[in-house]
């Protein structure tokens, strides 16, 4: 059977610059799932000067009329759902369960932001004047460039694309190499939806090559970038220089904390939960769990003991906990950071090495690993490794543990463990993350409320919910004598 080939998609054709760059299963780099069009710096520039010349009529569509295109998108998706997760699964390598449930996050979103189109509201407030009237209405930014990670093919893209195209705004989507399949289903469906041509543009390639020629872009107005901190913080510098609108959302290390009073199971399972599936490459993982000293040799044996069980290899098979890395770079990274955490802590509790044999030769397998007894200047307590990596803590008490939770330059998500309600507060109260869960993994949030992280981990306004309408509109302020 050909290899099927995957085309940019600029002023609303399929265009193929000519060459290619291959998509391979991170479970078995046997399969080579297709050939995407790799992007130039020139068809950087097309899209953007698509957008921009697509941009007047979309802006002035009635917003529930571009809500219309984002129901049909999702109509689309909805009918391709099972080959749009099994996609997922074979480029990225999280379980088909995963992948399922990201699909449906993505549909949902097109189907929320779809609805935000009939309720794009402003303000109308009384004037100190008489007979004057004044109100403020949105309005879109403009060309907006999206530029997304691979760990999330699927959701990230929507939870970009469909807030930008409600506003108004026009779009220059730039997707992971590693994974950009998922992202492509997406603008296949918005296709097929009828989108007029130069709303959405997808160029897939290099993101230093594609990456400099987007920021660069005389059109562009705004950049909304998910992925690591040193391309976050070169796209801010070179952002600013242009003044353009930019949301960033970077790594993390973040943290679980378990109190002696916990309920003991829930929390074993939400730490495993949060600090494996889907390999441990959730921005949202738990890294570091900080556990009390009363329950900490108990909590830590038990912990161990849950790892023991789950099942490593590929995604697409039924009972599997945990797939591969996404690449052989990823892998390599990993296992850098397991070296140095043998140095650091000591041999792991559990895991510690990479898989090979039967079911693993030619995927990017590492067991999920356990260092207890790590202490915070540890080099695997304090830098993101973004694998199946948990570094567990001891803490004197609560107050030590928050303490420790709060050392770090990250601040994404985190999350406590305890029964008790005025801990409970503490802790929403004093901790330093912009993501806070409570009895529950430190992963796996929901599409309504305002997403991203404080300190290094963010930069700007909110990501998902209403909070997404701030980055990707502005206001027109009106005074209006009559
Ligand atoms: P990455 O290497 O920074 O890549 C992210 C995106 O940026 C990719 O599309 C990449 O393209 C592109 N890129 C690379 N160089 C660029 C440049 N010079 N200019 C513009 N774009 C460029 O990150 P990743 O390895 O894909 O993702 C893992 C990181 O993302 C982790 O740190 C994780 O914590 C973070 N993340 C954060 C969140 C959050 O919400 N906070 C969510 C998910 C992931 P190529 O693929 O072609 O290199």
């Amino acid at each position: 059977m050909d290899t099927p080939a995957f085309p940019n998609y600029i002023d609303g054709r399929w265009t193929d610059s000519g060459a290619q760059f291959e998509n391979r299963n991170p479970a078995n780099t046997g399969e080579l799932i297709g050939l995407f069009t790799k992007g130039r710096a020139q068809d950087i520039d097309d899209a953007a000067g698509a957008a921009a010349n697509a941009l007047p009529a979309w802006a002035r569509m009635n917003a529930p009329a571009r809500g219309a295109f984002l129901f049909k998108a999702a109509e689309i998706l909805d009918r391709r759902f099972d080959q749009v997760a099994a996609d997922m699964t074979r480029e990225e390598g999280k379980t088909l369960p995963e992948a399922k449930g990201e699909v449906r996050r993505a549909i949902n979103i097109f189907r929320y932001f779809a609805g935000e189109g009939s309720r794009l509201n402003g303000f109308v407030v009384p004037s100190e004047r008489d007979r004057v009237h004044m109100f403020a209405i949105r309005k879109p930014i403009g060309v907006v460039g999206l530029v997304t990670p691979w760990n999330f093919p699927s959701a990230i893209p929507a939870w970009k694309l469909a807030p930008a195209l409600i506003c108004g705004n026009t779009v220059v989507l730039k997707p992971a190499s590693a994974a950009p399949l998922s992202a492509w289903r997406i603008v296949e469906a918005l296709h097929e939806a009828g989108l007029p041509k130069g709303v959405v543009n997808f160029v897939a390639g290099s993101g230093g090559e594609l990456g400099q020629a987007l920021i660069q872009a005389p059109p562009l107005r705004g950049i909304s970038f998910t992925g690591s901190c040193q391309i976050g913080n070169w796209l801010h510098q070179e952002a600013s220089k242009r003044r353009l609108r930019i949301q960033l959302e970077m790594g993390g290390k973040n943290p679980t904390i378990v109190l002696a009073d916990a309920d003991f199971n829930a929390a074993v399972e939400n730490t495993v939960n949060a600090a494996f599936f889907s390999t441990g490459q959730k921005c949202t993982a738990t890294s570091r769990a900080i556990v009390e000293d009363a329950i900490y040799d108990r909590f830590l044996d038990a912990l161990v003991e849950r790892t023991r069980k789950l099942k490593v290899g590929d995604g697409m098979q039924p009972g599997i906990d945990i797939g591969p890395c996404i690449d052989k770079a990823q892998m390599d990274t990993v296992l850098r950071y397991l070296e140095i955490g043998r140095q650091e802590a000591g041999a792991p509790r559990i895991g510690g090495r990479q898989l090979d044999g039967e079911g693993f030769a030619k995927g990017y397998f590492i067991e999920p690993t356990i260092f207890a007894d790590v202490t915070p200047e540890m080099t695997i307590a304090r830098e993101e490794i973004f694998g199946p990596v948990l570094a567990v803590m001891r803490a004197r008490d609560f107050e030590d543990a928050l303490r420790i939770a709060n050392d770090t330059p990250f601040g994404l998500s985190t999350s406590i463990q305890t029964t008790n309600i005025s801990r409970v507060f503490d802790f929403v109260y004093g901790a330093e993350a912009g993501l806070i869960t409570v009895n529950l993994p430190s992963a796996g949030v929901e599409y309504t409320l305002p997403f991203g992280g404080t300190k290094d981990s963010s930069f700007g306004p909110k990501e998902q919910g209403p909070a997404a309408l701030e980055f990707y509109s502005d206001y027109k302020t009106v005074y209006l004598k009559y």
